[in-house]
C-alpha cells in the first residue's frame, strides 16, 4: 500500500475525528504528498492543545478499530438522497458529473471522492499531528500530519 494511499484514506479518518471533536463540518482544502499531508476546514478559533490532542487520539482509535472502508458508485442524486450535502466540500463537484465515487466509513466520515483508498483503516498505520495553523481572517484551520 502506497504511502499516498495511506496518507489519503487518513483525511478521511482525521476529518471525522475533528468533525467529532470540534463539529467542524466543510473542508475548505486537502493535499497529500508522499506520507505527509493536510487537511483544510472552516472552523472559527483556534483549538485548545487539548482538543487537537483528542483528536490525534480519535484519529488513532479509529484507526486502531481496523475499520472496512466502502466504496460504493452510485448516482449522484441517490447520493444526494441519503447523505444530502454531507457528501461534498466546499470545492463544488461540476454539475455534469452524475455519477459520484462515495468513500464512506460508517458512522465517521463520508464524501464524494474518486482517490484510491485502503481496504481497512488499520492499513492506514498511524497518524501524528505536525503542525496546525488557524488563520483568522479566512476562518480556516490547516492541520498537518504525518502516517507512520
Ligand atoms: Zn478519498
Amino acid at each position: 500500500m502506497s504511502d499516498e494511499i495511506r496518507a489519503h484514506t487518513a483525511l478521511h479518518v482525521l476529518k471525522g475525528a475533528v468533525a467529532k471533536v470540534l463539529g467542524v463540518k466543510w473542508t475548505a482544502g486537502v493535499s497529500v504528498q508522499g506520507s505527509h499531508g493536510r487537511l483544510i476546514v472552516q472552523f472559527d478559533r483556534k483549538p485548545s492543545d487539548d482538543e487537537m490532542a483528542r483528536i490525534e487520539e480519535e484519529a488513532n482509535a479509529m484507526i486502531g478499530e481496523d475499520a472496512r472502508v466502502e466504496v460504493l458508485e452510485m448516482d449522484r442524486t441517490e447520493a444526494e438522497g441519503r447523505w444530502g450535502n454531507l457528501i461534498y466540500d466546499l470545492f463544488p463537484l461540476p454539475a455534469s458529473i452524475t455519477r459520484l465515487q462515495i468513500f464512506h466509513l460508517p458512522g465517521w466520515n463520508v464524501n464524494a471522492c474518486n482517490k484510491q483508498h485502503t481496504g481497512t483503516t488499520s492499513e492506514i498505520g498511524s497518524l501524528k499531528i505536525s503542525k496546525v495553523r488557524f488563520r483568522t481572517g479566512k476562518k480556516l484551520l490547516e492541520i498537518s500530519y504525518d502516517v507512520q
